[in-house]
């Protein structure tokens, strides 16, 4: 296994750092113990240049949203050792629209309504949310 990199200073470790010295991040979810790899440059097209630590509460498992915080680091594997790693490579982002209501008259928020989901303004068309 590639040995764990971590930086003296692991507060102000982003993703562009961790780009700049070629690591790749390991995140593994600690409850289900899936493991996956990234290419700092994919997660910083998502969530920009953020520290690598803030990646473990951002992140969530696929096998289950609520498998609590990732195991996130950066390893710098040998060019052997890659060659038997999948790393993930992001092929797209597809953008969701999200209706957001307002009362008129009511401040803050209120009692939970429905809300539908909508995928895109095509399909969304015939389902008009009623208020
Ligand atoms: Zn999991």
């Amino acid at each position: 296994m590639p040995e764990p990199y971590w930086p003296k200073d692991r507060n102000a470790y982003t993703l562009r750092m961790a780009e700049r010295n070629r690591t790749i991040v390991r995140v593994r979810c600690a409850y289900c113990k899936r493991v996956a790899y990234y290419h700092p440059v994919d997660l910083m097209e998502i969530w920009g240049d953020v520290e690598v630590d803030d990646l473990m509460h951002k992140m969530r498992c696929e096998a289950g949203k609520d498998h609590g915080n990732m195991d996130v680091r950066c390893i710098s594997p040998s060019a052997e050792e890659m060659q038997g790693m999948k790393i993930r490579r992001l092929t797209g982002i597809v953008l969701t629209r999200r209706p957001v209501w307002s009362e008129k008259g009511s401040r803050g928020t209120g009692p939970p309504t429905p809300s539908p989901s909508i995928r895109s303004a095509r399909s969304s068309r015939r389902e008009t949310p009623s208020p």
